[in-house]
């Protein structure tokens, strides 16, 4: 098969991730079904498209006509049969759970065409894991999108142990043509690019709990004049138990320095997990928190956490995760946050200056993890 030959998609799985992922197939032309466990959650997925459309529709991004033309190629199902036995590209998002991810995958390769392509949306479990439930390996890959899926541009095209290049290809075709920027995973390893290389950052917050100073208030008050949400803001925002649970992972998969401080863990104890529930390191009762620049910390700077980055993403790179600092640098910079990748900071700031900073971390907190590479002390990458 071509990427040109995909006509149909079928989206399994109608929740926040799904319903955006089905919104930006629709909008690049594709013919769509959206299939989730039960109507009320199909219902829930089809009004998030609908809200999506209307957003786009008032800011003038998609004409009226557009819009109709998108929704009557949207087929909403519950039976998952007739959801994929004609779909040429079939994208899974249900829950983040291996053993349910292999039934289902293993359900889509009894009922959908041979030729068709299996994607998986999975922040984290392994493609090679997953495609394992089906017969046909070659034809399995990782398709992470970043929350919202119809605003972020970034989509990981990942290469399990057994995946076709043509498979990737294809993948890499559908992303183009629903106009995001897609970026190649060559090996199917923990946090693909994008959250491999911010974990290091989550890891210094953890640590900088557990050693009671600064206060998120300090530490924040130091990057909210650079930065939309400062690192602990966005940790509430995000939710304090999904970032103990990403801690939790890379501990288990990638090193035990990750392991979640007992200061992080106590507030997944004490329920607090940010502004989902009104309180985190911050009140959220009354809307964005109101941080103090006056308390600012002089302990750290933007450098420190860019330095983490770069020295992380040298490991990508080293590992053969990505072979190019140019795409670790795209994705980095299509997945939110920045917009400046790694290493085109790194070229800006000076490696020199980056190693300084990434020692003070490591004299901090000396973990491996904090340690600098090979790579980031030759300081010899361009992009
Ligand atoms: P969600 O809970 O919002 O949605 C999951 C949906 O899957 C639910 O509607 C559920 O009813 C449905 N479902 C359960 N079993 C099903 C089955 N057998 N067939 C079809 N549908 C089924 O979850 P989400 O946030 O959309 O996450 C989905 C996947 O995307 C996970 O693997 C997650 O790790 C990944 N992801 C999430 C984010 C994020 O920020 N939320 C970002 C990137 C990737």
């Amino acid at each position: 098969m071509k990427s040109e030959d995909v006509k149909k998609i079928a989206m399994i799985g109608a929740g926040d991730m799904g319903h955006g992922i089905a919104a930006s197939c629709l909008l690049g032309g594709y013919t769509v079904v959206l299939r989730d466990i039960e109507q009320r959650f199909v219902d829930k997925g089809m009004a998030g498209i609908k809200a999506s459309f209307d957003k786009f529709k008032e800011k003038g991004k998609v004409t009226p006509e557009a819009y109709n033309d998108a929704l009557a190629r949207l087929t909403p199902m519950v039976d998952l049969q007739t959801a994929v036995k004609d779909a040429d590209f079939i994208i899974e998002a249900v829950p983040e759970k291996l053993e349910l991810k292999r039934s289902v995958f293993a359900d889509l390769d009894k009922f959908a065409p041979k030729h068709a392509i299996l994607a998986s949306n999975t922040s984290n479990i392994s493609i090679t894991d997953i495609a394992s439930a089906t017969q046909r390996p070659e034809k399995v890959i990782g398709y992470h999108f970043f929350n919202p899926a119809i605003l972020m541009k970034l989509v990981e095209v990942i290469k399990g142990g057994k995946t076709s290049d043509e498979s990737i290809q294809i993948g890499y075709d559908i992303a183009k043509k629903i106009k995001k920027v897609p970026v190649i995973v060559r090996k199917d390893s923990p946090g693909f690019i994008y959250n491999r290389v911010n974990e290091p950052t989550l890891l210094l917050l953890s640590k900088i709990l557990e050693a009671g100073h600064p206060t998120p208030e300090e530490f924040d008050a130091a990057f909210k004049p650079i930065m939309a949400m400062a690192p602990f803001e966005l940790l509430d925002y995000v939710g304090i138990d999904v970032a103990v649970h990403g801690l939790e992972y890379f501990a288990q998969v990638l090193s035990k320095d990750y392991k979640p401080s007992d200061a992080i863990e106590s507030y997944l104890k004490s329920g607090n997990l940010g502004k989902k529930t009104g309180k985190g390191f911050y009140d959220w009762s009354k809307g964005r928190p109101a941080i103090d620049l006056a308390k600012a910390t002089k302990e750290f700077d933007l450098n420190h956490l860019v330095a983490l980055q770069v020295n992380e993403a040298t490991k990508v790179l080293e590992e053969g995760v990505a072979d190019d600092p140019k795409e670790i640098d795209l994705a980095m910079a299509n997945g939110g946050g920045s917009p400046f990748g790694p290493f085109a900071l790194a070229q800006g700031i000076g490696y020199p200056v980056l190693l300084v900073k990434l020692e003070e971390v490591y004299k901090k907190f000396p973990l491996d993890i904090f340690k600098a590479t090979k790579m980031m002390k030759e300081g010899k990458i361009k992009v």
